[in-house]
């Protein structure tokens, strides 16, 4: 049987046939087959989409959402595999995905496949922080645009290499204290959207990428306190915020596991703990969900 967290969509080849066949039939050697998880998606879901195409095929492009997906081809199972993902403002629907392969004689061939994704309503929560947070100083403001332009800079960032490799491994081994989407009021006046996850570790705890990648920020931000960012290629960055120790240097490149930094409670934070934030093409993800996917 398959995995319940992976979801047939059914070939055109196998439409006509009763639905047992093709669940539990092998792929046709004429038909194109594309699974995607987690089998329900939802705004903020990161999705890994693995393709079986017809014939061996040179390179695989797909679009989704308006977003660019590059697969790379896992020659153990013979499919091609890629990470995309669905922003928190994306409304319930049904969205085609759009492949299209290069033979190895030089033509190229399209296919087609809707994926629907379902409304999460994410809850809201009041939270207190220091009034400087709420209400910055000239002072401070002036370094809330300083830090908007590191980020920014940063976050152009898209290597076209994919760095990560296999399952993403959780930074802490710690409980999670506060998930992805919540809706946050800060001292009753700010309003912000929880873009990461939260994991309780108390101050000085080790703080390891959850994949490979590059060091692309490592310094102290006003909100983000002590930042690392890391670059995994193909447009996916992860941010570890509120840290108190640097163990890495911007330039760096780091191993899945590797310590990059002890946790803290700097910047905009209720107190000790680690956020962890998953940026895709500019769009936030789920975390969480990450972490969970199935990855060769
Ligand atoms: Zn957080």
């Amino acid at each position: 049987m398959l995995s319940s967290r992976l979801r047939f969509l059914l070939p055109v080849a196998a439409v006509l046939l009763p639905s047992v066949y093709a669940w539990s039939a092998p792929a046709p050697a004429s038909a194109w087959h594309v699974l995607y998880e987690p089998a329900r998606i939802v705004n903020g879901s990161p999705v890994v989409i693995r393709v079986t195409t017809p014939k061996p095929m040179k390179s695989l492009l797909g679009s989704w959402l308006g977003h660019e997906l590059s697969f790379s081809f896992d020659s153990r199972q013979k499919v091609w595999y890629a990470l995309g993902g669905a922003s928190l403002e994306t409304k319930a629907g049904v969205y085609a995905l759009e492949l299209h392969a290069e033979v190895p004689a030089g033509q190229a061939i399209s296919y087609e496949k809707k994926i629907p994704v379902q409304h999460q309503r994410y809850p809201r929560v009041i939270l207190k922080v220091p009034g400087k947070y709420t209400a910055p100083s000239p002072e401070e403001q002036k370094q809330i645009e300083e830090d908007k332009k590191t980020k920014d800079e940063a976050f152009k960032t898209l290597s076209a290499e994919r760095e990560w490799q296999g399952a993403f491994k959780p930074p802490v081994e710690a409980e999670i204290s506060d998930v992805f989407g919540v809706q946050r009021v800060f001292n009753g006046t700010v309003q912000s959207t929880h873009q990461g996850l939260d994991f309780r570790v108390g101050p000085g705890s080790s703080v390891a990428a959850i994949n490979r990648g590059k060091v692309i920020l490592a310094r102290p931000l006003f909100f983000e306190g002590n930042c690392v960012v890391i670059d995994h290629g193909q447009g996916l960055l992860t941010l570890y915020l509120h840290l108190s120790k640097f163990l890495v240097n911007e330039g760096d490149i780091v191993e899945k596991g590797q310590p990059i930094a002890l946790s803290g409670g700097t910047g905009r934070a209720t107190g000790p703990h680690l956020h962890l934030a998953v940026r895709w093409q500019g769009i936030y993800l789920n975390p969480q969900t990450l972490l969970g996917l199935t990855l060769p």
